[in-house]
């Protein structure tokens, strides 16, 4: 049983054949993940001159060295062989002349890196292969319109079977010999995101109640450059890869805001950005992308940001774009072991749900569709030679109560404020004491996932990666154990 049908998910489900899959999903084909979404595209050292090691070191270097070393490695080695296997399913990759993949640069990279198809439109042309793959994969049974609401954990306190709702409302108990979680991230917990509406967080709020460890929760990249529409909580993302074509953050004035703040100016590690930029907008100040000096041949890789602007009525060749930052990614999530397996007997996750150690205190740009790739791949095909049929349930385990909307607007708001770009020990503190003397708070499921984030992240009082205390007593400015300049903001 594969829950979710983002790229993770997908890829899963392929690589278990011929062991029969039920994967189940809320829609059906690309709409609703993130992975629809990426617009960067895959990191892989296939350009010349690149190798894994470098591609492994920049990813140490965004995460703050907080990752797993073994894990990085395994991930930059399998990165050209993830790439050739989606070629051979038929992703149309962007290749220049010479017939050679187009590769693009983003930031907390040392050079063009980024695998990209379609221009800025990678994640769905790479979930229109995997969806079509799936769809004629004769092994998987795609259950959508479904979500899932419990577990159920035999006498042994093994995963045996699932609880799933319709959209009509239907609940359906369905066995579960192995269960992958693959349901993706958090960012419709906080008021302002780029993720989609399903990536809310109930998948990993399920594992946790049900037993399943979490692992550097409190790590959240926030991206500095979604669309400053006026209204709503899930943002257009303007991609990074326009800040590598040459776009640069600029103030009211016009004045660079990167200039002097890192050795790598716009293309610094998104924490880094996302906490400039935070700064300004905090003192009531506004941001904005300028990409007018890109040259009209530049745009035909952005197709993408070109349809955006025009549906906030900005030409971005003319116009300047506003951008803030909004919650992007969680590094953190349900603990894996390298192959995929929690602490709960029959409970697997991959992809943004889990945690396996590779994207450290902060993701690499272009990373983790990579990571849905590599680790998607390896265990399905694992379990696909494992045998087992699920059993009957000795006992239920659903997240918890859903909160009336009202609380979850506070909620939101006190969860963006506390675990923004900018943390400190008061906020963070006032949060948990406000969940907790809130019972209708302190019952619901997403706030008892905001306190496993909150409780962590005000234990961790020194900054680490998109972790960033402005009230630590130490320096705050370099990241923990590193000492180089490549990693100190200036200012
Ligand atoms: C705008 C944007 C741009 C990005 N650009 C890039 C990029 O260029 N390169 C890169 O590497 N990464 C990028 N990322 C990050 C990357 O897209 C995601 O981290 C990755 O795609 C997550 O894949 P996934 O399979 O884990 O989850 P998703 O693709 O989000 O899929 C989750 C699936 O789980 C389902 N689901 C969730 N909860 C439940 C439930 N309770 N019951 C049933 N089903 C459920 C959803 O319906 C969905 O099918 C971007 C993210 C965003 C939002």
């Amino acid at each position: 049983m594969v829950v979710g049908a983002g790229v993770a998910g997908l890829c899963v489900a392929l690589a278990a054949a011929p062991r029969p899959v039920i994967l189940v999903s809320r829609s059906r084909g690309p709409s609703g993940t993130a992975s629809a979404m990426a617009q960067g595209g895959i990191a892989a050292a296939v350009g010349p001159g690149d190798e894994a090691v470098c591609h492994a070191a920049d990813t140490l270097v965004a995460g703050a060295c907080h990752n797993d070393v073994g894990a990085v490695l395994d991930l930059a080695l399998s990165a050209p062989g993830a790439i050739d296997w989606l070629v051979s399913l038929g992703v149309p990759f962007d290749r220049g002349s010479n017939g050679m993949l187009s590769l693009g640069r983003e930031g907390g990279h040392d050079r063009a890196r980024i695998v990209h198809a379609g221009g800025d439109a990678t994640g769905r042309e790479i979930m229109k292969v995997l969806c079509t793959a799936v769809f004629a994969s004769s092994h998987v049974h795609w259950l959508a319109g479904n979500t899932l609401e419990a577990i159920g954990l035999s006498a042994g306190g093994r995963v045996a079977a699932v609880r799933v709702r319709d959209s009509a409302g239907r609940v359906e108990p369905l066995q579960a010999a192995d269960l992958v979680l693959a349901t993706g991230g958090i960012g419709g917990l906080f008021t302002c995101t780029t993720n989609p509406e399903g990536s809310d967080g109930a998948g990993l709020a399920l594992a946790l109640a049900a037993g399943a460890k979490g692992r550097d929760l409190e790590f959240i990249q926030w991206h500095p450059t979604a669309f400053a529409v006026p209204s709503g909580r899930h943002l257009p993302l303007i991609t990074e890869a326009l800040r590598g074509a040459g776009a640069e953050l600029v103030d009211d004035e016009g004045n660079r805001l990167m200039r002097g703040t890192h050795p790598l100016g716009d293309l610094a590690p998104r924490d880094v950005v996302a906490r400039c930029l935070w700064r300004h907008r905090q003192a009531g100040r506004r941001v904005w992308l300028d990409a007018r000096k890109l040259l009209e041949p530049a745009w035909h890789q952005f197709p993408g940001v070109l349809a955006t602007c025009a549906e906030q009525g900005i030409d971005p060749r003319r116009e300047l774009i506003p951008v803030t930052p909004a919650v992007h990614f969680h590094m953190g999530g349900i603990a894996v072991d390298p192959q995929g397996n929690s602490n709960l007997p029959g409970l697997h996750a991959v992809g943004e749900v889990a945690c396996s150690g590779v994207h450290g205190a902060n993701r690499l740009a272009s990373n983790s569709l990579l990571e849905g790739v590599v680790c998607g791949h390896a265990l399905g095909a694992r379990l696909g030679k494992s045998g087992g049929r699920g059993g009957s349930a000795a006992r239920w385990v659903d997240a918890g109560a859903v909160p009336t909307p009202a609380v979850g607007r506070s909620l939101s708001a006190m969860l963006t404020d506390a675990l923004g770009p900018l943390r400190s020990g008061r906020t963070l503190a006032a949060a948990v004491d406000a969940i907790g003397a809130d019972p209708a708070m302190a019952c619901s499921w997403q706030g008892r996932l905001a306190l496993r984030m909150l409780v962590p992240a005000l234990a961790r009082t020194r900054s680490l990666g998109a972790h960033f205390r402005v009230d630590s007593a130490a320096n705050h400015n370099i990241r923990q154990g590193i000492e180089t300049d490549a990693y100190g903001e200036i200012a």
